[in-house]
């Protein structure tokens, strides 16, 4: 089964499960573990951050990080397709009680002048009546967009508005480093624009399991006891954090085969009679597609799909696509043959 599902698809390889069999480990709560340490080290500097924080996933990173930045009944505002707000649970709102005001966006990417109108829309009431914005969230890349990529320009731009405003930063940097990849731009430099910034290491990186939270050595200590009240501490985590550490070294540039895949992917897709691509040079790993001009729904096409051996998801009505490092140049030819014969069926 080729699986375009997800980035999070990917399977430890031989040599990462050899890093974590030999990591050394220690306590995690109480910051002993030395390959977590290690590991912290090497994100924060990568991000140019004072601190940083070991989490089991990246979920948890947006619910701790809204948590440390706000007080109940403030507004944090995000694109209106960011994960934070489609794709999480609610969970700002139960971690942190507050509300959250969508922005409009291009494909994930907005301008400064949709933070002003997000902030008219918030302020619009009396002081007496208005609730306070308190954050801005964005998201690099932009998941339901299409892993679509902040270009630095634009992102200061937007940051640096938003600063004056009041705002603190976050940045849900799942696949930042896809960005890193795509534009060639320093991480740190993305970062430079947040306040704090994390990155998953269980997508494109092909780590089981962590997250990475970076920030000043404030915000983290602060981030450290929420982590610890929604149960986010652990104990001998460097056997995990060594599948990060090993992704770091040896996952990261390989990051241009994904975002050559899925473009490879577009333009096959593109050709196929019926299939309308979302974007036929998607900026990084991701894929949408959809298949309304067939006379077939969005789910029928996926089971018609998965019985010829491919399998991906549905957002929406459209269908996501994304490639990893499990999915290799003759797996796309395959899915588009299959893609082909599905679209062929009477
Ligand atoms: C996957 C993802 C998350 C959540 O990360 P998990 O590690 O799956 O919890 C958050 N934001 C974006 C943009 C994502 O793609």
């Amino acid at each position: 089964m080729i699986l375009l599902t997800s980035d999070t698809e990917t399977k430890p390889t031989q040599a990462m499960r050899q890093a974590i069999a030999n990591a050394p480990v220690g306590d995690e709560q109480k910051g002993e573990d030395p390959t977590v340490n290690l590991l912290l080290e090497r994100v924060a500097d990568l991000l140019g951050k004072e601190d940083a924080l070991f989490f089991a996933c990246g979920t948890i990173c947006n619910f701790v990080s809204i948590k440390t930045h706000t007080r109940p009944a403030d507004v944090v505002l995000a694109e209106q397709m960011s994960h934070i707000i489609r794709a999480e649970s609610g969970g700002a709102a139960l971690s942190s009680g507050v509300l959250m005001e969508p922005i409009a966006s291009e494909r994930g990417i907005f301008t400064v002048n949709a933070v002003e109108q997000a902030l008219q829309r918030v302020t619009t009431a009396p002081y007496l009546y208005r609730a306070i914005p308190r954050l801005l969230c964005v998201e690099q890349t932009h998941n339901f967009a299409g892993g679509s990529v902040w270009r630095l320009e634009q992102l200061r731009k937007v940051c640096d508005f938003s600063r004056q405003k009041g705002l603190a930063i976050h940045m849900d940097g799942a696949r930042l480093l896809n960005a890193v990849v795509a534009t060639q731009t320093p991480a740190y430099d993305f970062a430079a624009c947040a306040d704090s910034v994390w990155i998953d290491f269980t997508k494109g990186l092909g780590a089981p399991i962590g997250a990475v939270l970076a920030g000043t050595k404030e915000f983290i200590s602060e981030a450290r006891r929420y982590k610890h009240i929604f149960g986010g501490a652990m104990r001998q985590a460097g056997i995990v954090a060594a599948g990060c550490l090993h992704a770091l070294d040896h996952h990261v540039e390989r990051l241009q085969d994904d975002h050559d895949n899925a473009n490879y992917l577009a333009q096959g897709l593109s050709q196929i009679e019926g299939i309308t691509v979302r974007e036929t040079n998607p900026e990084t790993n991701i894929v949408f597609f959809d298949v309304s001009k067939l006379r077939l729904d969005t789910a029928m096409f996926l089971t018609l799909l998965q019985e010829r051996g491919v399998k991906m998801g549905a957002v929406g009505d459209s269908i996501r696509a994304v490639t990893h490092l499990d999915v290799f140049r003759p797996d796309i030819d395959f899915a588009l043959d299959a893609i082909s014969k599905v679209a062929t069926l009477k």
